[in-house]
């Protein structure tokens, strides 16, 4: 029996090592074990997050060669095709409803920019927009909405005549 160091934990489960002293390595085998999954499993995660920030930033080439700089479909301000910051980023638009694609940005990290996957996305159409005009557009039912709008914008008689 001995104490391990990483766990704090007294345990007669240790592996052999001959290097040390006791003939038994110093931290307990469940430590080990632990230690090689988190290993293993951060290297998986950053392999693909790797994967993905390459898809991306081959993405991002044909998006600039495509659209050009990206400016708001709606209120026009700059934009990027990639930041940290969620006010200046592209955010993609549905603007045909959600044609089965929730997160263009999913479709676009996780399949590679190939001519067929090009094509896919063209064909869906997506819209550039800031962050706050994507918000306040509701994805299905645009019609109907921007009637509302209108009907509400123009129909306080007296108040907001321009
Ligand atoms: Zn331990
Ligand atoms: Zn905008």
């Amino acid at each position: 029996m001995k104490k391990c160091p990483r766990c704090g934990r007294v345990k007669n489960k240790f592996h052999k090592n001959r290097t040390n002293k006791d003939g038994l390595n110093s931290w307990c085998s469940d430590c080990i074990n632990d230690y090689h999954k988190k290993r293993y499993n951060g290297n998986i995660k950053e392999g693909k997050l790797n994967r993905y920030a390459k898809i991306r930033s081959k993405w991002n080439e044909f998006f600039q060669n495509h659209y050009g700089d990206p400016i708001c479909g709606i209120c026009g301000i700059p934009l990027k095709w990639t930041s940290d910051n969620k006010q200046d980023v592209v955010h993609w638009d549905h603007k045909h409803g959600l044609n089965g694609v929730r997160s263009p940005s999913t479709f676009c990290g996780n399949r590679p920019c190939t001519p067929e996957n090009i094509e896919l996305w063209l064909s869906y159409d997506f819209g550039i927009l800031c962050r706050w005009c994507n918000r306040i557009l509701p994805t299905e039912g645009r019609q109907n909405w921007l009637h509302k709008l209108t009907k509400y914008c123009m129909g306080t008689p007296g108040i907001h005549t321009v």
